[in-house]
């Protein structure tokens, strides 16, 4: 596709070129190379949409779509020749549904924008990421993000009842469901869901929505080593039914936020593990404050803290948030987000650990992770980009032998593609590449992600 098939066929306001494209379009969050995109598609309605689609399968332009670029795998970063399909003003609320408890919005809103128009109803979206005011509803459901509430309302494709998108020929696949159980026919939208964009573009999501508890209760507990990190795991899933997070900081982790952002220590003295909980409760009673009396008394944990307000509670969350300051202080850093079986979580870690330090000296490393779904965190530097592969190989190689997966949230992109073959079967990602090819046989669309 050229300058003047665009002009010829697109409104001037729905593209940008040249001098006109800013920096932000070249790349997401993540370590990949940035690229700057010749032009960026800027669709406003879904017909805008469609029609891109079909003027780039037309004229075998590839395209690139992008919704709040922070990805952290590398997808939304233009490659050579790409142009970048930007979602970012097709960003209306268009329905909120306070009996059926669900809002549907354009691909562009922001995920905050879609918890606060939420609130506002007395309802919750309770999927939660640190990239909040930036991540897109097309961007979280095409990566099926996670983030710090899995462990009570699931992922992101728990969270899809219907979805409008449009294929890389242009076609508008129309799934309007807001229903919570539909069973007729294929549920099309699940080859959307965690798909990367490679198969098509989503312009709308509808998404289910909850009545917002009344009281959350925020708390930090401190514990000795992993067995009682996952005591006390159980413990809380037993104590207490509204457990929504249960976040752990390694004192790797703890080391970073305190001496970089100068926040001060939760406790007397440094634990090895710090864990964050969170528990939503109808009403305002002591359940917490018992079930952590109980958790100390029985050897679970050493100490906990319980936020007092709601100020409180933003300031623990601010320990955990932290995490985006301490990536930027890492650069360059290699970041996992991996998947490992709980049980076998306590040896991985130590291993892994203990074989990062012993093959690469001085390496930083900081854990942490969503500890209740399996989902481990490790994000590491030695300064020299040179060690990124190698970094790698180890991890995901001691991941995969005991069958943990190489993402758990952040998707393969571009970064991760080496490593599908090491957690998915060759026919597994074959069938991929043939529906790849069904959908997208000019290969317009992501072109080179994940598969
Ligand atoms: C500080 C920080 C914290 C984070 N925490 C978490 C976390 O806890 N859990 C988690 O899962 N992730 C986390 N992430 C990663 C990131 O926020 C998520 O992957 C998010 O879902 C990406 O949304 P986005 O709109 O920015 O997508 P982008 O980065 O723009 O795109 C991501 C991928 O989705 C595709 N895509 C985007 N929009 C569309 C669309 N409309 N249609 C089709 N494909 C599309 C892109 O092509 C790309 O492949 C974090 C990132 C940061 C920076």
């Amino acid at each position: 596709m050229s300058y003047g098939d665009i002009r010829d066929k697109l409104a001037d306001d729905l593209y940008l070129s040249g001098a006109a494209v800013q920096d932000k379009y070249a790349k997401d969050w993540s370590e990949a190379a940035a690229h700057m995109p010749e032009v960026v598609l800027r669709p406003r309605t879904l017909d805008d949409l469609s029609q891109m689609l079909r003027l780039a399968q037309d004229h075998e332009q590839r395209l690139v779509t992008q919704g709040g670029r922070t990805g952290l795998a590398g997808g939304a970063t233009p490659q050579q020749s790409e142009w970048a399909l930007s979602v970012e003003r097709m960003n209306k609320v268009l329905e909120i549904d306070p009996i059926g408890q669900t809002i549907t919005v354009e691909a562009g809103v922001s995920l905050q924008t879609i918890q606060e128009t939420a609130e506002a109803h007395g309802l919750m979206f309770p999927l939660d990421l640190g990239a909040r005011g930036t991540a897109t509803a097309g961007g979280i459901a095409a990566t099926n993000a996670g983030g710090n509430q899995v462990i009570q309302y699931g992922v992101t494709r728990q969270l899809i009842l219907g979805m409008v998108a449009v294929l890389p020929d242009g076609q508008i696949m129309a799934q309007s469901n807001q229903l919570l159980k539909n069973n007729a026919g294929f549920d099309l939208k699940q080859l959307l869901i965690g798909t990367e964009g490679v198969l098509g573009v989503i312009a709308s999501v509808t998404f289910r929505l909850f009545p917002k508890r009344d009281v959350v209760r925020t708390a930090f507990c401190a514990a000795k080593d992993f067995d009682c990190v996952t005591a006390l795991l159980f413990h809380a899933q037993k104590q207490l039914v509204g457990l929504s997070s249960f976040e752990v900081l390694w004192d790797d982790y703890m080391e970073e936020v305190v001496s970089l952002t100068g926040k001060a220590e939760l406790f007397d003295r440094r634990y090895p593990f710090t864990v964050l909980i969170e528990v939503e409760q109808a009403s305002d009673n002591d359940d917490v404050e018992q079930a952590l009396h109980v958790a100390i008394e029985k050897g679970i944990i050493e100490d906990a803290v319980i936020a007092q307000n709601q100020t409180q509670a933003a300031t623990f969350w601010s320990y955990r948030d932290a995490i985006a300051e301490i990536l930027s202080d890492l650069a360059p850093n290699v970041n996992f987000d991996i998947g490992i079986p709980v049980p076998k979580m306590k040896d991985f870690t130590q291993d892994v650990r203990a074989a990062l330090q012993a093959e690469f000296p001085g390496i930083r490393q900081v854990t942490f992770g969503h500890i209740g779904d399996g989902n481990l965190h490790l994000s590491c530097t030695t300064g020299d980009d040179n060690d990124q592969v190698p970094i790698e190989n180890l991890v995901f190689g001691k991941a995969t032998a005991i069958g943990g997966t190489i993402t758990a949230e952040h998707g393969i992109g571009m970064l991760k593609k080496p490593w599908l073959k090491d957690c998915r079967t060759q026919e597994e990602i074959a069938l991929m590449q043939r529906l790849k090819a069904m959908l997208d046989p000019a290969d317009i669309l992501n072109k080179g992600r994940v598969i």
